[in-house]
């Protein structure tokens, strides 16, 4: 099929790969065909290849919905150095620039437009999307869409109406994780023609998966990571934690860094580097870290507290093994954890009233009125905020999670975001400018000879850099940019590094807030379910740890690992079984012969265990099969046996 050549031809010329993995072929050639996809593919699996791909076979334009901002800046910027051309459009990102990005799809040869999913209601989106060639339509962390499912973003909803105005265009949905449920509702609310999937088992053969109830959970932590070369992840809930379980294993002669959102992007994207090059060889990290990392070695995952759902805890365990190479899923818990995952259950899901409350103090704190602060961003400190309105952090931070995923608001963590300029005015009133104002003229050429493309899009620029060519302080650099965005010659984003706010849609006053209460509660009766379903994984004794996390997903016929705590305690009680027996076997030979103290019957037994030998010498007395004689001598009951 020549189609079949042309996507291996795609995959190696522009990813370098001469082989597709696994369901990745089927999927493009499904999409390539018209049909809409649900495409299953556990993290690591390849999902980006699935859209890229056929977006470079089709005409025009591949529309992908993502709502992890990091993830899309990563696609973006590897797509870009393809030589692909690639641009996102998200909330965190100033209005202004999001124009013109808008405006360069316009003129076409955008090849991937991504979009953050609570972008797709605004107006001028909906125009440009109806004048562009789009030809795909990518939905990534498709489970984001269906409300039974652990990640449920209402903004999602959205898609389903925009594919009017791109009709025959096909879906593809991509997911990690999924239930059965979640896999039918997600083809429902994209609007499936027809229903199609595509899923590659969950099962993990060199992961073993390990649940241990420990007391001593830090010492155990410590042994693992003595025992297990290579390197590693430990996730804990809080931030605090980090940092004191870090400093513990150091304490210990172990390299580890740790890892929040709550570090400066400096910092994190330090700690992260290091940990990736093998600088470090434990990170200790909350659940920030993870998402988009790529490191094939990672021979165990610690999970120090228990997650909210098998979902969250099947994706950050899969980290560990990416390279097929035999690795472990460790999960530690006491009995106190599980009465503290259900405080923070009941403090994860507010008032709704207090969600309200927190809202209207969130507008009056960024100083924001009613029906406007659209897509205007704010630096934002939690603490700070919680200090002001004396709101207790977490739940301030659990009311603004909700308000974020209702699409009223975005948090960006503390991402880099360089400094960039856009030059608006037009080449007339530039030279008008350059001959007024010749301080600012010569600024001006330093700029058009250090830098490309300032007309047509946002540009990086280093002020510093700036400053050594035009021979000024850096001070004076920022002055100058800052006069120049005064006089409407350009537009200056200066770099940012701290949290941020977004208003996704204007101010409205707090009553107002969409948060019905059936909604409200099912959301938090699933929740709930998701959570027990975590409590019964720790709690069952019978069951393979794999077979029980495939079973959840969907997987009913997977065979037991022979691995996991639970299998290695099955075949180790079914080896004592067998021990015992030969044991007795021994005893009821020698004794039918002869009567025998203790001491001659071990001397009998040879190699046997001694400890094991008295112990069954024990129970078969309580059953009756062994008497003692008065001269300590073991007689066999023939009778019993
Ligand atoms: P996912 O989104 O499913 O977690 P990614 O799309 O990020 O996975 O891909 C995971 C890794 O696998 C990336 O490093 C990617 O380059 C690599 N990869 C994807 N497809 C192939 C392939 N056909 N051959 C080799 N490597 C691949």
């Amino acid at each position: 099929m020549a189609e079949t050549a042309d996507i291996h031809d795609i995959l190696l010329r522009y990813w370098g790969f001469s082989a597709f993995r696994p369901l990745q072929e089927e999927i493009i050639r499904s999409i390539l065909e018209g049909r809409d996809t649900l495409a299953l593919l556990p993290t690591g699996g390849g999902k980006s290849v699935c859209f890229q791909v056929p977006g470079m076979v089709l005409p025009g334009t591949t529309l992908v919905i993502s709502p992890l901002i990091a993830l899309m800046k990563d696609q973006v910027a590897n797509l870009v150095r393809k030589g692909i051309r690639a641009a996102a459009v998200y909330s965190g990102m100033d209005r202004r620039e999001i124009d013109v990005t808008l405006d360069n799809c316009l003129f076409g040869g955008i090849k991937f437009l991504y979009v953050s999913p609570e972008r797709l209601q605004t107006e001028r989106f909906i125009e440009v999307l109806k004048q562009m060639k789009i030809s795909l339509l990518a939905v990534d962390e498709a489970h984001c869409i269906s409300q039974w499912g652990y990640d449920f973003r209402p903004p999602y909803l959205e898609i389903e109406a925009i594919r009017e105005f791109i009709p025959g265009i096909p879906v593809l949905a991509l997911t990690a994780t999924a239930t059965p449920e979640v896999v039918t509702d997600i083809q429902e609310k994209l609007g499936f023609r027809q229903t199609n999937v595509f899923q590659k088992s969950f099962e993990r053969k060199n992961l073993t998966y390990l649940v241990f109830k420990e007391e001593d959970k830090l010492g155990r932590l410590l042994r693992i990571v003595r025992n297990v070369k290579g390197t590693g992840i430990v996730y804990v809930r809080n931030r605090k934690k980090t940092k004191e379980i870090a400093s513990f294993l150091i304490n210990n002669g172990i390299r580890a860094g740790h890892y929040h959102a709550g570090l400066d992007a400096i910092t994190r994207e330090t700690r992260q580097d290091e940990w990736m090059g093998g600088k470090t060889q434990v990170i200790v990290a909350t659940n920030a870290f993870g998402m988009g990392i790529d490191k094939p070695d990672v021979r165990y995952v610690v999970h120090m507290d228990l997650t909210d759902s098998m979902e969250a805890y099947f994706q950050e365990a899969g980290r560990a093994g990416r390279d097929e190479k035999r690795s472990y899923a460790v999960l530690l818990y006491e009995q106190s954890d599980i009465a503290q995952v259900r405080t923070n259950f009941q403090s994860s899901f507010p008032e709704r009233d207090t969600i309200k409350a927190v809202y209207n103090s969130l507008g009056n704190y960024c100083g924001v009125p009613e029906g406007s602060g659209e897509d205007q961003r704010f630096d934002f400190e939690l603490s700070a905020f919680c200090r002001q309105y004396k709101m207790a952090q977490l739940v301030a931070f659990n009311a603004l999670r909700i308000l974020e995923r209702e699409g009223y608001i975005l948090l960006n963590e503390a991402v880099r975001s360089p400094s960039k300029i856009h030059i608006t005015a037009d080449k007339e009133a530039l030279y008008h400018f350059q001959v007024t104002q010749p301080l600012a003229g010569s600024f001006i050429k330093t700029l058009l000879r250090s830098y490309s493309g300032l007309f047509s899009d946002f540009t990086r620029i280093d002020e510093a850099v700036i400053a050594t060519r035009t021979g000024q302080t850096r001070e004076n650099t920022v002055r100058m940019l800052q006069h120049l965005q005064e006089h409407d010659i350009l537009t200056y984003l200066p770099a940012s590094d701290k949290p941020q706010l977004t208003f996704s849609r204007p101010r409205i006053n707090g009553a107002y807030l969409d948060l019905s209460e059936s909604r409200y509660n099912q959301l938090k009766a699933m929740a709930k379910r998701r959570l027990e379903a975590v409590l019964s994984y720790i709690a069952e004794t019978d069951r393979c740890r794999s077979q029980q996390l495939l079973a959840y997903f969907g997987e009913t016929d997977a065979p037991p690992c022979g691995g996991c705590d639970i299998c290695q305690m099955q075949k180790k009680a079914s080896h004592s079984e067998t021990a015992r027996k030969q044991i007795v076997a021994v005893i009821q030979e020698s004794l039918s012969r002869e009567s025998m103290t203790v001491a001659e019957l071990i001397n009998k037994a040879g190699q046997m265990d001694e400890d094991r030998i008295v112990e069954v010498i024990r129970w078969l007395m309580d059953q009756g099969n062994i008497t003692m004689d008065t001269m300590q001598k073991l007689r066999w009951n023939k009778h019993r046996t």
